[in-house]
């Protein structure tokens, strides 16, 4: 299957779309979940245009988890929670919904998950653990 630069994040990335960002760099962006579940859950992405973790280069793959510790541990911090779940959907059967791959960081337990890209989250109140994880980093 073809990388589609039409798809939600990569107009993200070339800022055709809005996000509630929390840290950006040449390389990796990471922004907060439209759908989120649990507060504060956050999302990181390469800028590398790769639909699945499968296809995205090993160097990039490598960075891009280093994002993912840095985030994670501002968010240990800035939302003072115990426990992040990390999850990475590669291909539509995974349950996959967006085609460019992208880690979840979620602040909740394996057990308390919420129903997955459900129900839009209050933007609002998003913006005030974006501005927490901002502030641990
Ligand atoms: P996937 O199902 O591909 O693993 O996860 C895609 C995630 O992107 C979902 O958790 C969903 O809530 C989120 N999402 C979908 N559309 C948008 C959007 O336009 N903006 C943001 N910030 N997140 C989105």
């Amino acid at each position: 299957m073809a990388y589609d630069d039409q798809n939600i994040f990569a107009r993200i990335l070339r800022g055709e779309l809005p996000a509630i960002k929390v840290y950006e760099d040449e390389q990796v962006l990471a922004f907060m979940d439209i759908m989120p579940q649990a507060d504060g859950h956050t999302l990181v992405i390469p800028k590398t245009p790769a639909i699945t973790l499968l296809d995205l280069p090993p160097d990039a793959a490598a960075y891009t988890i280093q994002v993912v510790q840095k985030v994670a541990n501002a968010m240990k911090k800035g939302l003072d929670v115990p426990g992040i779940v990390l999850m990475q959907l590669s291909g539509e059967s995974a349950g996959q919904t967006v085609p460019h791959v992208h880690f979840h960081l979620i602040p909740s337990s394996v057990h308390e998950l919420g129903k997955h890209a459900a129900q839009m989250g209050d933007q609002e109140k998003i913006k005030v653990f974006a501005e927490r994880i901002k502030a641990a980093l």
